[in-house]
């Protein structure tokens, strides 16, 4: 089994590592964060000091970072990726960021002899824990093939988008849809239940008619419809407001970018920047529901 560096130890590169080091890869981790590093050794990762002792002897080093700053800081940065992964080393970036970074450190890495995969995920904190991710990964087709059975203990499905890049444009695009899903639900729940309709009964109905969604089924922001969704925990994340706001930033960016009209999008990142700063920004953004039924937080 090759041995993996892994930068970013958080709520889904914590899980990610684990489930890699079970599966019986050496796998160093670092992370600035004394919690994640703790909870990660708890878990079959070797903690390490600095990024060039993390990757040193990788064949493969895997990133989970919050966003494109720290991306481009890991990677092309002083003590970086590029300064000390061995030769031949694949690198899987799996951050949700800007296209324009995942481009800029594709050619980075491209520029010193690396193949280096976009690969953002879908699945949340539960799926990076049961390692059912699902990849959209962008770079290099031979790159995509070595790096599948890695894919394949971490997630679901992978499936090659394209050239560079293209992994993060499906994330974007993905993120849109499901934040404007969150909203749809969350509107006409609301609606149902000020108009005397039950939400569990909508829930009954309308999982089973043409408005049944994923956002629905699976992060429902009602409480005490799905057993397993954030509502049910006072909206502890879960996928935070703040990434869902970062993520419909990224689409709206690229939109702009590509000339794109995307009113839905721009709405839902104006509800979502409204959430945070209502302060709800560590909550899961399923709690978007709230907001739009005039509650403050608490
Ligand atoms: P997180 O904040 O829990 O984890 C990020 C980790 O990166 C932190 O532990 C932080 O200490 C570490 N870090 C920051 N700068 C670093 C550096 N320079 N070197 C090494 N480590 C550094 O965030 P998360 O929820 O794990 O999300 C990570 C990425 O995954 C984000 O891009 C997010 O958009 C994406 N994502 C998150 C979810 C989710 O449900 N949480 C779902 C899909 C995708």
């Amino acid at each position: 089994m090759g041995a993996i560096g892994f930068i970013g130890l958080g709520n889904m590169g914590g899980p990610m590592a684990a489930n890699l080091a079970k599966a019986g890869h050496q796998v160093a981790g670092f992370d600035p964060s004394e919690a994640a590093q703790q909870q990660a050794e708890a878990n079959g990762v070797r903690r390490t000091q600095t990024i060039a002792e993390a990757v040193q002897g990788a064949q493969t080093v895997i990133s989970m970072l919050p966003a494109g700053p720290q991306v481009r800081e890991v990677y092309s940065g002083p003590g970086g990726v590029l300064e000390h992964a061995p030769a031949q080393c694949l690198l899987i970036d799996c951050s949700t960021i800007d296209v324009d970074s995942a481009r800029a450190v594709h050619t980075a890495a491209q520029e010193r002899g690396y193949a280096l995969l976009d690969a953002p995920v879908s699945g949340g904190v539960a799926g990076a824990q049961a390692g059912q991710l699902t990849f959209m990964v962008g770079g290099a087709e031979d790159a995509f093939e070595c790096a599948k059975a890695l894919f394949d203990i971490m997630g679901k499905a992978a499936i090659h988008a394209g050239p560079a890049g293209n992994g993060q444009v499906a994330k974007a695009c993905n993120n849109m849809i499901l934040g404007i899903s969150m909203l749809a639900i969350s509107e006409a729940f609301t609606l149902a239940e000020r108009q005397g309709l039950d939400p569990q009964k909508l829930f009954e109905i309308s999982s089973q008619a043409s408005g049944s969604c994923w956002a629905m089924l699976n992060h429902n922001p009602v409480p005490g419809l799905v057993e397993t969704a954030a509502s049910n925990r006072d909206y502890a994340p879960g996928f935070s407001a703040e990434m869902m706001w970062k993520d419909l930033k990224l689409a709206q960016d690229a939109a702009m970018r590509a000339s794109v009209s995307t009113p839905m999008g721009s709405n839902a990142q104006a509800l979502y920047a409204a959430l945070v700063n209502a302060g709800w920004g560590g909550k899961d953004y399923s709690a978007i529901y709230r907001l739009l039924r005039g509650e403050a937080p608490e």
